[in-house]
């Protein structure tokens, strides 16, 4: 996962469009525990011993990628077993037994069943959205490498995850079969960011970068470290959520020498924040590691503000920070689970003033053609006058605010003609590309 490790699209004519999710404002949440580690564990895996459980390596190798293991497991029609082989055949299938152990198997509309088993919608939707939206081979300065932003670089040292979520913005890297990038491969991109005295930052990710050896991952991170101008690594990861027994002892012992190192994850929803969750998120803090969620806004997962508020009470709980909330880009194979840009604004208005700031996240949409992540959030300005603001405040108030004199910047616009003088031209781009509209100012 990362970065925004993470991904998503779909669509067809065929398809009946779902309405949005209904999003709430609600005062009085109940609080919940966090997750419990399901019961599918011992409906389905009661011989396997703890000791054998909490191996990482065991859940790995016994991971779910096939329809006829799934249906093990889940009740599958011959119809529905047919239609998943060809979902499959397109973009295959990966479940750790303990997510696996996570799912209401018998809740067809499982938040957690969602972003896990294929659906049948990632083909009959899939002439909808790109392969690669956010164009990240265009910005690959060498292979592996994406250079977009000038202080930071994202190094892609994987396409192999533990779990291949539905709504993966890398979703076109899995026919590839599993690759991880070769030492000298690795090598060129080190040099490249030794070249390039700017970088600052370096966001690990993959895949998932964690699927490599403790061993593998501590050499390349510590060549990382070694170069002086690097101040930042960064690691994306699922792995604290789809699979958290691989934050073990080891690793993060081997974090905690090569600091500061950051760790963005993805929780989606409140039951993945389990006590196997929870413990190995604490592992990471005490190691020196902070750890921060950027979630996905995803149809029939997390589109209420009431989810929203519980997976965020639920992360501050385990002091892991709510950090960004994504729109789901406009992956192919992922329409079904895209929600209007509308919802993620309203989840926002929804939770501003009604709990603590740091457990609202910024709603982000990652624009196409590398255009970068912009935020959104609720309007909250009304009017402007000379020295004085309309704002709305959460609960939809009306306050008159001074503005101070602005004399003294003299290179300030105020806001209202700042928002009346951007005169945006339109102009639609490209056959291929002709829903798109490129704004240029
Ligand atoms: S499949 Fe891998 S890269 Fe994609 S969202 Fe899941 S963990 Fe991240």
């Amino acid at each position: 996962m990362q970065g925004k490790t993470h991904i998503e699209n779909c669509g067809n004519d065929e398809a009946e469009e779902e309405p949005p999710g209904k999003t709430v404002i609600i005062s009085d949440l109940e609080e919940e525990p966090p997750g419990k580690t399901a019961a599918n564990r011992h409906r389905f895996f009661r011989d396997i011993p703890d000791s054998i459980w909490s191996d990482w390596r065991w859940q790995f190798r016994n991971r779910i990628t096939t329809i006829d293991e799934l249906t093990k497991f889940i009740p599958l029609s011959t119809e529905e077993r047919d239609q998943l082989r060809l979902v499959t055949r397109k973009y295959p299938l990966s479940i750790t037994p303990y997510y696996l152990s996570l799912i209401n198997l018998d809740d067809p509309d499982d938040p957690l069943k969602k972003q896990a088993i294929p659906s049948i919608l990632e083909i009959t939707m899939g002439r909808m959205g790109l392969e690669d939206p956010l164009e990240e081979r265009r910005d690959s300065v060498v292979a592996g490498l994406v250079h977009r932003y000038p202080d930071r670089v994202l190094m892609v040292l994987t396409n192999i995850c533990p779990m291949l979520c539905r709504h993966c913005t890398r979703k076109r890297e899995w026919r590839n079969g599993g690759w991880v990038r070769t030492p000298s491969e690795v090598e060129a991109m080190l040099d490249y960011i030794r070249q390039h005295k700017a970088i600052r930052d370096v966001i690990i990710s993959g895949g998932d970068p964690l699927t490599l050896s403790t061993q593998r991952l501590e050499n390349i991170i510590s060549k990382i470290r070694g170069i002086q101008h690097v101040e930042i690594i960064r690691i994306g990861t699922r792995f604290p959520v789809v699979l958290p027994q691989r934050i073990d002892n080891e690793l993060c012992a081997m974090l905690t020498k090569y600091g500061p190192i950051r760790l963005n994850t993805q929780f989606n929803h409140y039951r993945e924040i389990t006590p196997e969750a929870a413990a190995a998120c604490d592992r990471l803090l005490r190691s020196g590691v902070p750890v921060s969620n950027q979630s996905v806004l995803l149809r029939g997962v997390n589109d209420a503000v009431e989810t929203q508020m519980k997976l965020c009470h639920g992360l501050l709980r385990i002091k892991v920070r709510p950090y960004y909330l994504f729109q789901c880009d406009e992956v192919q194979g992922t329409e079904h689970l895209r929600t209007p840009v509308e919802v993620g604004v309203k989840i926002i208005e929804g939770m501003r003033g009604y709990t603590s700031g740091l457990a609202v996240p910024t709603f982000i949409v990652d624009l196409g053609q590398g255009g970068g992540k912009v935020p959104l959030q609720p309007n909250y300005l009304v009017a402007q006058t000379e020295d004085e603001l309309v704002l709305r405040n959460y609960q939809g108030r009306l306050f008159l605010y001074r503005n101070p004199e602005a004399q003294a910047y003299p290179e300030l616009t105020s806001v209202a003609s700042f928002l009346n003088e951007t005169e945006l031209q339109f102009e639609v781009e490209g056959a291929k590309d002709a829903d798109r509209v490129i704004i240029r100012s």
